[in-house]
Order: structure tokens, then sequence, then C-alpha cells
């Protein structure tokens, strides 16, 4: 069973350790740097991602982090653990440390004020037929994609929500906030192909 930490700064926690046991995985809470040792993958939960970024360094997890993502460890992340994968911020503060490593431009808060949180059904064919439920809550969307990125999922009005560069996959929406294991079961699903 792969162990799959679950980087533990902020956010839904509790929630996606549940959704990686439901999904065959072992989950564990991440906080510092040596817990990274035997992991073989890492879910970064949404949040607020200039507070994760500044807690990433304070906890001296920025380097070992952007290390094992040079190294092709595998990262699922969720909403502003999108963000801190992309290799652009559109509108990064100045002091906004990000991770980096998938060829993507995010930009922050993209759904402006009247749709802040929302909730739709998504085709994401990689994961089934049947639509996803998604929620976003102060959500990025994907700008810019580069040549190695698949993209998983796009809202009608065409904007990519999740997408997938090799062991890295990311998306736009929550969802460790639904019944629905599907997202999860295909990380886990990656880190296994990984490993055999
Ligand atoms: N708006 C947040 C950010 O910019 C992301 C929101 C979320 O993770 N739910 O970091």
């Amino acid at each position: 069973m792969p162990r799959i930490g679950v980087l533990a700064l902020q956010g839904d926690v509790a929630e996606h350790e549940a959704m990686l046991a439901r999904a065959g995985a072992e989950p564990a809470s991440i906080k510092r740097a040596d817990q990274l040792d035997g992991l073989d993958g890492l879910v970064i939960p949404g949040g607020e991602s200039t507070a994760i970024g500044k807690l990433l360094r304070r906890f001296e997890l920025l380097e070992p982090l952007r290390a094992r993502i040079r190294d092709h460890f595998p990262v699922y992340g969720t909403c502003a653990g999108m963000i801190l994968l992309a290799n652009e911020v559109e509108d990064a503060g100045v002091d906004q440390p990000t991770l980096g490593g998938m060829q993507i431009a995010v930009q922050r808060n993209a759904f402006g004020r009247q749709r802040e949180s929302f909730e739709t059904d998504l085709d994401v064919p990689a994961v089934g037929d049947e639509p996803l439920h998604a929620v976003f809550i102060r959500a990025p969307s994907i700008t810019r994609i580069g040549d190695d990125v698949e993209v998983l999922a796009t809202l009608p009005d065409g904007r990519a929500v999740a997408a997938r560069q090799g062991p890295l996959l990311v998306s736009a929406f929550h969802p460790e906030l639904t019944d629905d294991i599907r997202m999860h079961r295909y990380f886990v699903d990656m880190v296994k192909s990984r490993e055999s």
C-alpha cells in the first residue's frame, strides 16, 4: 500500500487523509522535512497559498520539497496547492514563496467576488464517465499550459481546472469536500504505477 503524506500546515488535512485511506493508500500528516522520508507521494491541501508558502519556508520544507519534485516525486496540489505547484503565479505577492515544478501559469481568485465559491458538475474523463461534483472556493484557474501538461477538466467557459504533468496532479477544486474519491484514487494509481 503506498504511503501518501498530506501537508499539514493549513487546510482540510483530516478530510484528505480519509479520502486517501478510502482510495487505498496509507495516509500520514506531514509537518517536518524528516517526515518526507519513506513517503511515496504528497497531497497539498487548499488554504491560502501565500500563508502556506511562508509556512513552508518557516518549517524548512521549501527546499526539501523542491528537490523531491525535481526528482519526480508525485504531488497532488488542490486549490492553493495547485498555486504552489505552478511555475508561474500571475498575481503573486511580493513575498510569495512557491514550489513550482509544473508548466502552468495560474491566476489566483480567478472567479471574482460573485462566484467566490460555487459548485458544478465537471467532466473528468480520466477518472470515469460520471460527472464529478466539484467545489470551488476562491479558486484559481489555469491560464497557460506547457507542452507536457495534460488538461483533465475544463469549465464550460474553457478554463482549465485540473491537469497533470507526469507525477504532478493539480485541481482548482476541493475533492475532499465531496464523497467522491475518484480524484484521490487517480492520484493513488499514479503513485502506484510509479512504484511498480
Ligand atoms: N484563494 C486562495 C489562494 O489564493 C486559494 C483558495 C483555496 O485554496 N481554497 O491561495
